[in-house]
Order: structure tokens, then sequence, then C-alpha cells
């Protein structure tokens, strides 16, 4: 299983699947991706090898080209976050695979790991008429997720990026149990942001991009420049800034490292 994540200028879909790809090794048996393009939030996810998605990304941008030549595709957005599966929660099939979507079509979570206390989190947002389209324990996150955004922008906090760093602290103090989450909204393009605990996540320094993912394999070919999180800490990242805080907002710095040897 694994995790990737990019904010940058270039199309985020062929770095994200090499990362994937990557990360094949450790095994796996679903794989997605989200990626914002333009203001939209766009998503494949399929069971089974990284072909099948890949074959499902192909024809889907050939119908989109036919289409118009102005609808931007998958291929074209710059921020985006990718998923290698290993089933916890839920059987390997297409639903089950992340990203998870939340209702609003407008914000997707990945995660590696076990959220533990998912079945008293799906039970209360189910009371709250949240319809889940997945059996996995991740979805719970994807709608607290939507749900913790929609409540500061309605509290009046101002519209940025920090808004999903806030939002996902919020879940992350909700969370029991082992996560690498990654996440974006549509209405935050250039931005992924990601949390851990009890399971690792890297942060790849670029030059106008930077990079997140499980393992510094994903984006070795890129960047040598990492910096490790600690343990219960959220990260955002757009393709010029990298900012890191614990779980209660707190300012917090990674553990910086340079990579030296060969992958
Ligand atoms: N527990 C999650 C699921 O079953 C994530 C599994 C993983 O680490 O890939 O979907």
């Amino acid at each position: 299983c694994g995790i990737v994540g990019y904010a940058g200028s270039r199309p985020a879909l062929g770095i994200v699947l090499d990362g994937l790809r990557r990360l094949e090794y450790r095994g796996y048996d679903s794989a997605g991706v989200a990626v914002v393009c333009g203001d939209e939030l766009l998503t494949e996810k399929r069971a089974g090898k990284l072909a099948n998605l890949e074959k499902a990304l192909s024809e889907r941008s050939s119908s989109e080209t036919t289409d118009s030549g102005t609808v931007l595709g998958i291929g074209d957005g710059v921020t985006g976050i990718g998923h290698t599966r290993w089933a916890t929660h839920g059987g390997p099939t297409d639903r089950n695979a992340h990203p998870h979507v939340a209702r609003d079509g407008r914000v997707a979570v990945i995660h590696n790991g076990i959220i533990e206390n998912f079945a008293k989190l799906r039970a209360e947002l189910e009371a709250d008429g949240v319809q889940f389209t997945s059996d996995t324990d991740t979805e719970c996150a994807a709608h607290l997720l939507s749900a913790a955004l929609t409540k500061l922008r309605t509290s009046g906090e101002p519209e940025g990026p920090q808004l999903l760093a806030a939002a996902m602290r919020a879940v992350c103090q909700r969370l029991e149990g082992a996560f690498t989450l990654l996440a974006v909204d549509a209405s935050l393009p250039g931005t992924v942001v990601g949390a851990r605990r009890n399971s690792p996540l890297v942060v790849g320094r670029g030059t106008g991009e930077n990079y997140l993912a499980s393992d510094v394999s994903a984006f070795i070919e890129h960047t040598r420049e990492a910096v490790e999180l600690g343990q219960d800490q959220v990260v955002l990242i757009t393709g010029d800034t990298i900012e890191i805080s614990d779980f209660a907002g707190q300012p917090a710095t990674g553990k910086d490292f340079h990579i030296d040897w060969d992958a």
C-alpha cells in the first residue's frame, strides 16, 4: 500500500501514477487518484493492478478530449493525490478503492492504516443523513473533513489553504488508530494536506513543487530533499510552501534529511 501527493505546476496525474508504481513492491489490491483540475475534482479508482486504473484513465481522457477541446481533463490538473490500497475494512472492490469523496463531490481523501473508531463515527454521520458509498473505515474521514470545512467557512474563517489544514486537524482529533491521510478540496486548487499517526509520511521538497508520500521512493526521481513528519502532525503543501503543525494547531517541525542513497 502507498500514498503519493503532488502540488506544483506540472500535470499531477503522471507524477502520481509514477510514484504509485515506485511503491508497488509493497503490495496492494486496488488503486485510485484524485486530481484538482481548474476548480473541479476528478477521480478514478479501480480494484486490481495499476494497469486497471490506467486503462480506465485512458478511456476517460479520450472521451473528454473528443467532447470539447476546452474541457479540462484529469491529465491537466496540477494538484493530485494517489493511493494503492491493502484492504482491511471492506473487500477489494472498485467502490471500496480510494479516494473517498464527500457527498458535495469536492473533497477527496486517501488513507493507509486503520481508523479504529470508524463504526462510531459512521453511525454519527449516518444519523446526520450522510449516505455511505463504501464499506471502508476511511470514508468517514472524507465526510468529517467536508463537514469541518463547511463549519469553518460558515463561521467566517478566511478562504485559503489554511482552511484545509485547520479542517484536517479537527478531523484528526476525532480519529483513533493508525493513519496516513492525504486530502484535496476542489475549492482550494494548488493545495494538498496530509496528516499522520502511527503510520509514515514524508515531504519531498522541490523547486516550485512539493511532494507527499508514504515512502521517499515515490518522489526520489524528482527531489532528494525530504522532511520526515513527526507523530501526530499535519502538513500543508502548495508548490511553494510546506507548513507543518501539530493536531492542536501549534507550528511544528519535521526532520529534514537528504536522500543520498540510490533508489
Ligand atoms: N483501512 C483502509 C481500507 O481498508 C486503508 C487500507 C490501506 O492501508 O490501504 O480501505
